[in-house]
């Protein structure tokens, strides 16, 4: 099953986007996307809440 986490579903303004079918990576480059880009941390949680599947 593969997820998507898009930076607009946790309501930022920002075209990133990230697919992928395993959880654990998809988290990860959520997490550093938004802590790089963002300056915002993210649990686990809220990146698997905020994404969904396509
Ligand atoms: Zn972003």
């Amino acid at each position: 099953m593969v997820k998507e986490f898009e930076c607009r579903s946790a309501g930022v303004d920002c075209p990133f986007m990230v697919r992928d079918e395993n959880e654990n990576e998809l988290t990860s480059l959520a997490q550093q996307h938004v802590k790089n880009t963002h300056q915002k941390n993210m649990s686990r949680d809220d990146v698997l809440r905020t994404a969904r599947d396509v």
